[in-house]
């Protein structure tokens, strides 16, 4: 396990995954501060963290003591100013460059310390959020899987001016963090959405020919390929606002109009057929 000499993590955004990922940070016995802007979404946060440590408590997982403890390393906050110390910071607030931007220049004047700076971004470019700090050196992607307990994989991304250093001690934190990280570098999509997003864009072509119906074309994907579930059900699961998103995000990025989204993903986005958050995507819910 490499070095990363993380004492104090700090989460921006306790959202769905800022709060995992606190979550993870504290019962890996660190000091975790989250802070975000709404006072409802932090309290919402707290009440998420004691439900799910109760759970793990249950299922024996951990012991009542243990999840104790890893409540009291966490503080979730809307004030900035707890954020001073912290040896990285984790950003997960809303997939928005203007927003990213800001937070990551105000980060930059408040982390004098030569902290990390990490953002969970899923498709937005590490560079350019690098290039609205003076210290792009230390900027660095730190994608982890919804739901963030369960996921093991980090994929750390690099940006083009992120240090080795940095890189060596985000996988050491990851790691400490019971995840395993992977690195790659900053391009459209990163790995993870580079290869996943056009293999679902394809299986709404299919359906959209009539090569099979969704139901058919899923089973064929999930017993022929071992995955755990169609790419379908995990264009639902993921919705299909963000898939046609990202795919957009790899067309613009790679300059290739290969990547945009089949015609009838979007016409689905377009009827408010958003997936498992509306109750209604490729399947009803
Ligand atoms: P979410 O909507 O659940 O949470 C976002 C949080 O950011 C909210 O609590 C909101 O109050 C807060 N916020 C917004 N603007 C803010 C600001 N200026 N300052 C402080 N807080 C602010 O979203 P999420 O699903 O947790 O996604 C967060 C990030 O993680 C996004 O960049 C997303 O692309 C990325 N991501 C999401 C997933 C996923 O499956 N949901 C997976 C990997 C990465």
């Amino acid at each position: 396990m490499s070095e990363h000499g993380v004492k104090k993590v700090a989460v921006i955004g306790a959202g769905q995954m800022g709060g995992g990922i606190a979550q993870v940070a504290a019962v890996a016995g660190f000091e975790t501060i989250v802070y975000d802007a709404s006072a409802d979404q932090v309290a919402r946060c707290q009440a998420t963290h004691e439900k799910l440590l109760a759970r793990a408590v249950e299922k024996e997982r951990m012991t009542q003591d243990e999840a104790h403890a890893a409540l009291e390393r966490i503080t979730r906050v809307t004030d900035w100013k707890y954020l001073e110390g912290a040896d990285i910071a984790i950003e997960a607030v809303v997939e928005n460059e203007g927003v990213k931007r800001e937070i990551f220049a105000r980060l930059d004047e408040t982390l004098t310390n030569g902290a990390i700076l990490a953002t969970n971004t899923s498709s937005i470019s590490i560079t350019a959020i690098g290039a609205a700090t003076k210290t792009p050196e230390r900027v660095i992607g730190m994608h982890f899987f919804y739901p963030v307990p369960v996921m093991k994989l980090v994929e750390v991304i690099n940006g083009l001016a992120t240090d080795k250093a940095v890189t060596d001690r985000v996988i050491g934190l990851s790691e400490a963090m019971g995840k395993v990280a992977v690195p790659a570098n900053d391009r459209a999509g990163f790995v993870s959405n580079r290869v996943l997003m056009p293999m679902i864009n394809e299986a709404f072509y299919a359906w959209m020919e009539g090569v099979a119906e969704p139901e058919h074309l899923d089973e064929i994907m999930k017993l022929g390929m071992n995955h755990p579930m169609g790419p379908l059900r995990l264009a639902d699961f993921i919705g299909l606002d963000t898939c046609a998103h990202i795919m957009n995000v790899l067309a613009d990025g790679l300059h290739s109009e290969r990547y945009r989204p089949c015609p009838l993903l979007e016409q689905l986005v377009t009827a408010g057929r958003l997936g498992n958050k509306s109750g209604r995507g490729v399947y009803e819910y």
